[in-house]
């Protein structure tokens, strides 16, 4: 199995280089037949290739069984034309990765708005409002004249139908609740087309509870404890927003994992940008993206048949949960003073060591959670 690396801009290459040293301990520990590259993409390529996301690196993305992307820092991007290339946009896009799966987790212990959180957000990913993605060829912003502008919003029945179905399956692994989260009251063709196929999904799935929620309602419900809800499935932007409240409120953007995938490539990426405020200062939280690859490994062994990934995964995941819940162990955005290096250590040490201890862990684990 082979994994292409893009450690991106800002904070990065902190976390993904850690991130590898982890990969790296999992690969022994767990003899995994993984070879990782790592290959150029964000502002240290621009200087190099002329371009933030080279053709070399979008052709390794594309031939790898596994992506992992770092955080872009696309707001100092220059224009397309002028090499500024949006590296995660383009690999939505090219390799139709159209499932984003956020989950949101409080952890005990660890500072946070709602204790209680434990939800998934399954986001669409390749239309919406998002301007590159609305067209076939143009933007779907444009402006008629310099005080006057455009953005168009592309929903289709395809696309809303298979983002629901992955929802629904999700659903079966947890709480069996499905919740669809619209705003059809002032958008009735777009989000009355997203909503006509969820429902129909919902229909096959007779054993999954489903509801649908306007997007205000739901962006309240989650701040006021989001009780009953297990998933939720959206729209591109609304779930960017309500992803990244959700994370938020479970204890801050340094723990906000996520999974782009589609039917043939899947990709680990964290849910938060570049975090300019903090790049190389080695105290950004690696524990997104290290979550993000437990995500990617589990998904890489469900779709693939290769059951120790879905062990490192699971492991993995365990591993930066205990590091997080450590007090000793957390980086400063969660009120600790460990850097990001040392973070990854602790990580490597709390994963199981020997085949038998890493079964007993699992055991023990499962029956704890
Ligand atoms: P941001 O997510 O980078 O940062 C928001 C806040 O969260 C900052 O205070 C930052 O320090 C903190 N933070 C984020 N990740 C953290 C981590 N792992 N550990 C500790 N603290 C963390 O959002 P921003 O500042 O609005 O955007 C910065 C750049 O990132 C912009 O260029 C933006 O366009 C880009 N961006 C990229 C992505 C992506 O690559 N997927 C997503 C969002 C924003």
């Amino acid at each position: 199995m082979k994994l292409a690396v893009f450690p991106g801009d800002g904070i990065g290459p902190e976390i993904v280089g850690v991130s590898l040293d982890v990969i790296d301990s999992l690969v022994r520990q767990f003899s995994l037949a993984l070879d990782f590259a790592v290959h150029p993409a964000g502002l240290a390529a621009l200087a190099k290739y002329c371009s933030t996301f080279p053709e070399q690196s979008r052709q390794a993305a594309g031939e790898a069984d596994g992506i992992i992307l770092g955080p872009l820092d696309t707001a100092s991007y220059p224009k397309e034309i002028d090499g500024g290339v949006n590296a995660s946009a383009k690999l939505r896009n090219d390799l139709d990765l159209y499932a984003n799966i956020r989950p949101a987790r409080s952890l005990p212990g660890v500072p946070c708005a709602i204790a209680s959180m434990d939800l998934v957000i399954v986001r669409e990913n390749t239309e919406g409002f998002y301007a590159g993605r609305a067209m076939h060829a143009g933007s779907g912003e444009f402006a008629p004249d310099a005080n006057t502008a455009y953005s168009l919003r592309r929903i289709s029945a395809h696309c809303s139908r298979r983002i629901a179905e992955r929802a629904f399956e999700i659903a079966r692994t947890r709480c069996r609740r499905v919740a669809a989260v619209h705003k059809a009251n002032v958008l009735p063709l777009t989000d009355g087309i997203f909503l006509r196929e969820c429902r129909a999904v919902s229909r096959q799935y007779r054993d999954v509870n489903y509801e649908e929620l306007l997007v205000d309602a739901a962006a309240a419900k989650l701040v006021a404890g989001c009780h009953d809800m297990d998933v939720l499935v959206t729209t591109n932007l609304f779930g960017d927003i309500l992803s990244n409240e959700a994370a938020a409120l479970a204890g801050g953007l340094g723990l906000a994992a996520s999974l782009n995938h589609g039917d043939k490539h899947a990709m680990a990426q964290a849910s938060h940008g570049a975090a300019p405020d903090i790049a190389g200062r080695g105290i950004a939280n690696p524990a997104s993206i290290l979550l993000s690859i437990a995500l990617l490994f589990e998904h890489l062994s469900r779709t693939r048949s290769f059951p120790s990934l879905e062990q490192a995964g699971c492991s993995l995941r365990r591993a930066v949960e205990q590091t997080v819940i450590d007090p000793h162990t957390r980086t400063p955005d969660l009120g600790g003073s460990t850097t990001t290096k040392r973070f990854a250590q602790s990580v490597i040490q709390a994963l199981p060591s020997s085949r038998v201890e890493q079964s007993e862990y699992l055991l023990r684990m499962s029956v704890g959670s």
